[in-house]
């Protein structure tokens, strides 16, 4: 099993702030502890950095004692400095698996600048940089190498990385590689064989964000299942969450003007879909309001100049799809709106978060439609793997293995080239996962049997659906998250499974302006599962439900009467006549024939 280890911060006589290392226990307790003066002269000479933070100390040790550790560390407390320093202080190489060319490419910048030799190898170099940077690898004078999780997994070039004394393979934006999380790559699945490949240094693996099945599952999948996790909470008390229940796609338009009129300095916009950032592009035209756009569907350089325009602060406002914002390292962002809501509370966590990182206050606001879930349904419904599928790419490798033992990737790929580079990973992974392939040092494919049943596919097929399951489920949870009476934060650490002794930030919406007395009469709403997922569906309506439809005549006590505007799970928002909108739980809503007819009683 995996340990699990709270950072507790302690002030030594200096000042400086150390987490506590509980680890007698540890099967590494009698490595030699690290230098503790190479790395204080590294920190102050190279990065010009006084101290180390809390959690930081703890990873770098942890590091530097040869322990594979996971850092869960919240946005812009350093985390690459927990790589930094113990490259800088280890014999070798360290390779650093990066998501996105963008981010490579300025931590890569950020090194040189501070005269580390920091080599970066991704699609974006022409031959003659690619030479270049293969060189430096060569001949081991990179203390890093940036790459991305596809070039990781290119046999050829594990191929030259073999020749090379790697000292720490770092994950950088580890949660990416568990498709229990929410931004999930599947070319990260690759990155286990790559670690065996490489002849298994010590790992380091880094994220903001990982709920107790996504830690299990990173050290799962990394084939490190006993790594040392240092968990240093999601908590940050300088972002203010709220929500704004909206009903109609104009009011809610209406209502990001007036967020950005009121609003100071830079902030982010997000959206769920491409279209929308268009949308709110067109709509925000006429305004006085500088913005920049960004989505997937950009050509590269035109998100290169918009990222650079609102990093540099020529835009504003940044208006984008998820595509944008893992990693960047902009302090100064003072809210991030989210104008659609995510499919998980995760992602919503991930980049809300990406506000506030100098530790001055920042809002986070969610645009609260309740039609939007569809939108994130509609990604749901995208097809997992099944039995077929499965089946298909067996035969495919039994066809191939008959004349070769090991097969390449993109051999596969162009024996069934109905399935994208995606999905043909996805697939072989649960192949992988279930016994019947595994990949050798050269990151081959081979079928480790010969004889797979089809029961034994239809299994594997049963562990994607069951992923399925799990988006829906977390789906449920961002819903809830947004109709919840309770503190936004305690709801947060509820699903990140985190304890803490309060019961309110004191900062939220819910705990600065407490929803109607109704919903604070119900002393605990917490998450339940069972009940969300079935009070939702059309079956279980009851009959006072199903009168208090949209559009109702409705009465609240001591409040008055009103129409429903939308009904969600429990929560009824009703309209009174002087355009005020409030929400209540659904029990202290009555429909006004009801209403009328108990009075008459
Ligand atoms: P993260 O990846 O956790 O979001 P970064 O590694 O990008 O955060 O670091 C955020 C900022 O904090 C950077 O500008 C970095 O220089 C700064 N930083 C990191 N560690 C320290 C430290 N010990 N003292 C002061 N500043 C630090
Ligand atoms: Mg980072």
């Amino acid at each position: 099993m995996m340990r699990s280890s709270r950072v507790q911060p302690e002030e030594n006589a200096d000042g400086t702030m150390t987490a506590k290392i509980h680890d007698a226990n540890s099967p590494h307790a009698d490595i030699e502890e690290p230098d503790q003066n190479g790395l204080e002269e590294s920190l102050h000479e190279i990065f010009g950095l006084a101290h180390l933070r809390p959690g930081q100390r703890e990873v770098i040790e942890s590091v530097l004692k040869g322990r594979d550790t996971l850092g869960v560390m919240p946005t812009g407390s350093g985390k690459s400095l927990c790589y930094q320093l113990p490259a800088l202080n280890l014999p070798g190489t360290a390779i650093v698996v990066s998501p996105l060319i963008s981010l490579m490419k300025d931590q890569a910048e950020k090194l040189e600048e501070i005269g580390v030799d920091a080599a970066q190898v991704n699609s974006t170099l022409n031959a003659e940089q690619e030479l270049k940077a293969l060189e430096n690898i060569r001949s081991a004078n990179s203390d890093v190498v940036f790459v991305t999780p596809e070039r990781i997994s290119d046999p050829d070039f594990i191929a030259e990385l073999q020749a090379i004394p790697t000292n720490l393979f770092v994950i950088d934006e580890a949660h990416c590689i568990s498709q229990w999380g929410h931004d999930f790559r599947p070319a990260y699945l690759g990155l286990g064989d790559a670690i065996k490949a490489l002849g298994n240094p010590t790992v380091l693996a880094l994220t903001a964000t990982a709920t107790p099945e996504v830690i299990e599952d990173i050290a799962q999948q990394l084939g490190r299942p006993s790594m040392h996790v240092v968990n240093m909470g999601i908590y940050r008390a300088n972002l203010n969450y709220s929500v704004i229940q909206l009903t109609n796609p104009d009011e809610k338009l209406k209502k990001l003007q007036e967020l950005i009129q009121k609003s100071e300095g830079n902030g982010i916009i997000y959206t769920a879909t491409v279209k929308a950032v268009e949308e709110l592009a067109t709509a925000l035209a006429g305004t006085n309001t500088g913005f920049a756009l960004y989505h997937g569907r950009l050509s590269r350089k035109a998100r290169a100049e918009s990222q650079e325009s609102f990093m540099e602060g020529k835009s504003r406002i940044m208006i984008a799809t998820n595509a944008f914002g893992m990693g960047i390292d902009k302090p100064d962002i003072r809210f991030v709106v989210h104008f659609q809501m995510p499919g998980t509370l995760e992602a919503y966590y991930q980049e809300s978060g990406r506000s506030g990182r100098d530790g001055k206050t920042a809002e986070c606001t969610l645009l609260f439609d309740a039609q939007d879930k569809r939108i994130q349904q509609f990604f749901l419904a995208r097809h997992h793997p099944d039995q077929e599928d499965l089946h298909e790419v067996y035969k495919a490798m039994q066809d191939l293995s008959a004349d070769r033992p090991a097969i390449r990737f993109e051999r596969l790929k162009e024996k069934i080239s109905k399935f994208s580079v995606r999905r043909l990973q996805v697939i072989l992974k649960l192949l992988e996962e279930g016994g019947v392939l595994r990949r050798d040092k050269a990151l081959g494919y081979r079928l480790r049997k010969k004889d797979v049943k089809a029961e034994d596919l239809a299994r594997l097929g049963e562990d994607a659906h069951r992923k399925a399951e799990h988006e829906r489920e977390a789906l449920e949870r961002m819903v809830f998250y947004a109709h919840s009476g309770f503190c936004r934060w305690k709801v947060l650490l509820e699903y990140f499974n985190e304890e803490v002794e309060w019961n309110h930030c004191g900062h939220c919406d819910n705990c600065i302006n407490p929803p109607e007395n109704a919903l604070s009469a119900r002393p605990v709403q917490r998450w339940d599962k069972t009940e969300q997922m079935t009070s939702g569906s059309d079956k279980s309506r009851t009959k006072q439900e199903q009168e208090l439809a949209v559009g109702a005549e409705v009465e609240v006590e001591k409040v008055g009467k009103g129409k429903v505007l939308s009904i969600h799970y429990d929560m009824v928002t009703v309209l009174f006549p002087d355009s005020q909108k409030r929400t209540f739980m659904k029990n202290y809503v009555r429909p006004l024939q009801q209403a009328s007819e108990n009075r008459g009683k």
